[in-house]
């Protein structure tokens, strides 16, 4: 059992910088620092135990491997809180910054607001979702040019 927590916790203690979204062997590497023999089975059933407890969330991106972040408890800090109408993800949710040069994914608080104004006429928009590509700042310190492999929409 205390070896249990102590993987628990190693797995959990990836996420301790604000903001992290990090792949299964990303955790797996920083959990490595804290509990060598850990493996990446472990890291998976870990994973799955703090998602089913609420404690995490998965995150999922177009042809991007799952990602997983800290849940929020909506009053650990400032929330953009969502006006009622874009029904299906009432509260709080998360957006993301994907850097297009180190590949990190970075968590977002912010939220432009419902999009039905988007929307052709007569449509309902149940939920969005909204990522923005660029450069983080680690990448542009370093000099990274931004790859211009996508063009803009
Ligand atoms: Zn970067
Ligand atoms: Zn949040
Ligand atoms: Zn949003």
């Amino acid at each position: 059992m205390q070896r249990l927590t102590r993987q628990r916790n190693a797995v959990f203690s990836a996420f301790s910088d604000a903001g992290r979204v990090l792949t299964a062997p990303q955790i797996l590497e920083h959990a490595r620092a804290i509990v060598p023999e850990i493996s990446l089975s472990t890291v998976y059933r870990q994973v799955s135990l703090l998602l089913a407890d609420g404690e995490i969330a998965k995150v999922e991106l177009p042809g991007e491997p799952a990602r997983y972040e800290v849940a929020c408890k909506t009053d650990s800090h400032d929330h953009p809180s969502h006006e009622a109408g874009e029904g299906g993800q009432a509260g709080h949710h998360h957006h993301y910054f994907h850097c297009s040069h180190c590949g990190q994914v970075f968590l977002l608080h912010a939220c432009p607001g419902p999009m039905h104004d988007l929307a052709p006429k007569g449509f309902q928009v149940t939920h969005h979702e909204v990522t923005l590509h660029g450069l983080c700042a680690a990448c542009v310190e370093a000099g990274a040019k931004a790859p211009k492999a996508h063009p803009p929409h």
